[in-house]
């Protein structure tokens, strides 16, 4: 068998950022060196917001996000591509779906992608596209910042809920019901409802 996507898990060691960790925004991975490197290239370090735009108006970064990364280069389907492993933890600011109030919540993306040098030739020859998830990338160079953030954008809830247990606005007053009851019944009754009250009486 060819290729490695058997191995064991990455193994986050969290402690390697130290006191200071290094700035990765401006780090780009050039794959035409890495694929011919015997060692694996490692990343450890923090992306600021300003490295994350894209993300920012979906879900904007709280503080810093962290980074272990892992590249190698590994032989799959008789070629080589570069396979990127890691971990980034971050605090994103999202959007409760039921109450619409912002919260922080902890994400952590696991990072396990591959690629390639060149165009895919998928696009070419059909009967390939089914075969792999590999991404071309023409030039060979694969910006930190932009595997990062499509990384996190994949693993952002798809319906952000505050709290397990979120009760939501009412419909009819609009009403923050984890905050205060909600007050529709309390007020009189109005409009055609009124007068039928007042005919009954
Ligand atoms: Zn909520
Ligand atoms: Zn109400």
């Amino acid at each position: 068998m060819d290729g490695n996507r058997d191995d064991d898990a990455f193994q986050p060691r969290w402690e390697l950022l130290g006191d200071h960790p290094r700035p990765l925004g401006d780090i780009t991975l050039d794959l035409n060196h890495l694929l011919h490197r015997a060692q694996p290239w490692k990343a450890c370090g923090v992306l600021g917001p300003a490295d994350l735009t894209e993300l920012a108006e979906t879900a904007p970064l709280e503080g810093q996000a962290e980074l272990l990364l892992e590249a190698r280069s590994v032989r799959q389907e008789g070629r080589l591509v570069a396979r990127v492993r890691g971990i980034c933890r971050a605090t994103l600011r999202l959007t409760c779906v039921r109450c619409l109030v912002d919260f922080c919540a902890p994400i952590e993306a696991d990072i396990d992608a591959a690629f390639a040098v060149g165009s895919d030739p998928a696009a070419k020859n059909k009967s390939w596209r089914f075969e792999e998830d590999v991404e071309y990338l023409p030039d060979g160079t694969l910006k930190l910042r932009h595997l990062v953030e499509q990384e996190l954008l994949l693993t952002l809830p798809m319906n952000p809920i505050c709290l397990s247990g979120c009760a939501g606005l009412c419909a009819g007053c609009g009403a923050d019901l984890n905050r205060a009851p909600c007050t529709c019944r309390e007020i009189e009754p109005q409009g055609p409802f009124a007068a039928l009250k007042s005919l009954r009486s």
